[in-house]
């Protein structure tokens, strides 16, 4: 296997991203995929001076169907960081309440106008403008580098410790880098938390959701709808040109669904969103319908010696409530608050990871107990169609009382244990 000696540093001088120790690479923190979790650290740590880089499979970021929102925390950490009015001029809408029509009426599930402080919506972003903005940040420090097309195989090891990646280019050839800190943020299939061997509970999931895209009119009702009724639940969510729609399925539907033909599939979009009907026609083949597998799972330790795992990697989330990319943006901050100075100082050590862990790991729980709430008792029993025809308790409490139609909402928006980057970071 060729090591990596083609890579050079990009920039010279004390804090360059990628220099050679004894012939192989070496890095500060090297992390291990560029979604919000990995990029939002990435950037973090190249501001605090930490020679940082970046590993992502994929050439670009634009995947489909990815979650596109920015909450509230996220939006007030922009501030803090001095980002805010660069952050303000990308094209995004918002969202100012989540909606649930049912076959009594329209029900608000989230009011995002109740959250505290001066964000009270949720801000809809094409998730791969976000991510750009963030490596441009972070492109702005020489102690940054960014790896495109780079696919981490496995962790390399010394004496147990995690020392580094071994990945592969688009030519198929394998290097390694060796850092003094590897963070896998490689999302829900990682494979660095695989490959280091750690231990998850599987929380499971008895659904999978299937999105679809079908375009939007100007007479069309806007914002973001679920719609119960049967033993369905549709979602469609406003975006600037197309409306991003998700179908709620059994687990193993999506099959059953392809043996009834797409014309039922078209006719249930249909009758349940009426003024979808005349464009159902624009989900052309199954390859149009994309299937979600959902997962709850979270690891039993998310560091060993050398290697952390945050976001997805650490604690795969349901798209229940949207709150999958918040958590990851907040424990890039955390791990950034906790880490910088260590990693800057090489006093790095296994307390630092724990401390990681415990800081992030209440408001997980918190969040991966409600969207478990949330399944079990009530999407699931809906979807499989048992006996519930009238609108579910929880939204006709939510209605006669509207205050707390703050508390999905902060939830949602802002989370449990919401991060600050400390001062040495802004
Ligand atoms: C269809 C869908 C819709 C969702 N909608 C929402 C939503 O609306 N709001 C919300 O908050 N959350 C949503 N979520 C959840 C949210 O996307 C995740 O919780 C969040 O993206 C986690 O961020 P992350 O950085 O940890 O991982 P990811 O966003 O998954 O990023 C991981 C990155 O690592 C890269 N990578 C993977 N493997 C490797 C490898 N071997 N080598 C190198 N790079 C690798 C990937 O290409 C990717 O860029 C949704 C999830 C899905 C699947």
């Amino acid at each position: 296997m060729p090591v990596d000696r083609a890579v050079r540093p990009a920039v010279s001088g004390s804090r360059e991203p990628l220099g050679e120790t004894m012939g192989s690479s070496h890095t500060g923190c090297l992390i291990a995929g560029a979604g919000p979790a990995g990029l939002m650290l990435g950037m973090l740590l190249a501001r605090a001076g930490v020679a940082t880089v970046v590993l992502e499979k994929h050439d670009d970021f634009l995947r489909d169907f990815r979650g596109d929102t920015v909450h509230a925390s996220t939006l007030r950490l922009m501030g803090e960081l001095g980002l805010e009015d660069a952050f303000r001029e990308l094209a995004h809408q918002h969202i100012h309440e989540l909606q649930v029509l049912t076959d009594d009426g329209t029900y608000t599930l989230a009011d995002f106008r109740r959250l505290p402080g001066r964000f009270k919506h949720i801000t809809f972003l094409p998730q791969s403008d976000f991510l750009t903005f963030l490596l441009d940040e972070a492109n702005r420090f020489g102690t940054f580098r960014f790896l495109r097309n780079s696919e981490v195989v496995a962790v390399t090891t010394d004496r147990g410790r995690v020392n580094g990646l071994r990945y592969r280019d688009a030519d198929g050839e394998e290097h390694e880098i060796h850092a003094d800190l590897t963070v896998a943020a490689d999302g829900r299939r990682s494979v660095v938390r695989e490959s280091a061997g750690l231990e998850s509970r599987v929380f499971g999931s008895a659904l999978d959701i299937l999105w679809f895209r079908l375009s939007k009119r100007e007479s069309d009702p806007g914002g973001m709808v679920g719609r119960l009724s049967g033993s369905q639940l549709l979602v469609r969510i406003e975006r600037q040109n197309h409306w991003q729609t998700a179908l709620a399925v059994c687990k193993g539907g999506y099959e059953e669904l392809r043996l009834q033909g797409l014309d039922r599939f078209r006719e249930t979009v249909a009758a349940l969103s009426p003024f979808l009907a005349d464009r159902v026609h624009e989900v052309r083949t199954w390859d149009d319908v994309k299937v979600l597998d959902v997962q709850i799972d979270r690891l039993r330790q998310w560091w060993r010696p050398g290697l952390l795992c945050i976001g997805d990697a650490a604690h795969t989330m349901s798209p229940i409530m949207g709150v999958g990319i918040n958590l990851a943006v907040q424990d890039a901050v955390a791990a950034a608050n906790i880490l910088a100075e260590p990693l800057r100082n090489g006093t790095l050590g296994d307390r630092h990871l724990r401390r990681v862990q415990r800081r992030r790991l209440p408001p997980t729980a918190v969040l991966q107990r409600m969207q478990r709430f949330l399944q079990t008792r009530f999407l699931e029993p809906w979807i499989r169609g048992e006996g519930r025809s009238s609108t579910p308790l929880l939204l006709r409490i939510l209605k006669r009382l509207p205050p707390l139609q703050g508390v999905p909402a902060r939830a949602m928006a802002i989370g449990p244990r919401p991060e600050h980057p400390v001062a040495s970071l802004r």
